[in-house]
């Protein structure tokens, strides 16, 4: 349950380059290569990441970027990793309630792209489970980011 979240992000963005380069969307990494141990369940984390990047990616435009960042928030003992894009926006209207199962914005502006409306609903179930918080700002038609924080391994919550 001790995890390396660098390693853990990095492998996430690759699992994404193929998709990110279908799109034409600039996948980047802004991770430094030291953050301290953090303690997640892996394969709920992995999910949520593969959650934010797949709708980071699928709602950019061509020539849009997907930042995926972290940095440590010593003070608060965990580390803060946000997902932001150049995408089409989620409006203010629909925003408080872009995490329940099955809400959708408009699927016809989503450039035909499928989907049931769960990934960020079971992103912040699996966040949320960690006791962590996870947060989502967005403008219309300029981009969204979505940040969520992981603690520290020492932070309490470890053994
Ligand atoms: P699923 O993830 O189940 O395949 P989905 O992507 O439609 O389907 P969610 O991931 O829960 O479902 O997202 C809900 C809705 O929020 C999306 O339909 C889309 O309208 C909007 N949305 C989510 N992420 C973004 C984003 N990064 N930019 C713009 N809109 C977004
Ligand atoms: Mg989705």
């Amino acid at each position: 349950k001790e995890a390396d979240i660098s390693r853990l992000l990095r492998y996430a963005a690759d699992r994404f380059s193929m998709f990110s380069e279908q799109q034409e969307v600039q996948l980047t990494v802004d991770v430094p290569n030291k953050l301290p141990p953090v303690y997640i369940d892996l394969d709920a984390i992995n999910q949520v990441l593969d959650n934010l990047l797949s709708n980071a990616i699928k709602y950019t435009s061509q020539g849009g970027t997907v930042v995926l960042s972290a940095k440590e928030n010593r003070s608060q003992k965990r580390v803060q990793i946000s997902i932001s894009d150049t995408g089409i926006g989620i409006p203010a209207r629909d925003l408080k309630r872009i995490f329940e199962r099955f809400y959708r914005v408009d699927k016809a502006r989503s450039r035909g792209q499928g989907g049931t409306g769960l990934g960020l609903a079971i992103a912040r179930e699996l966040v949320q489970a960690h006791g962590a918080d996870i947060e989502i700002t967005s403008e219309w038609n300029v981009g969204t980011t979505v940040t969520f924080w992981v603690p520290f391994a020492q932070g309490g919550n470890a053994g």
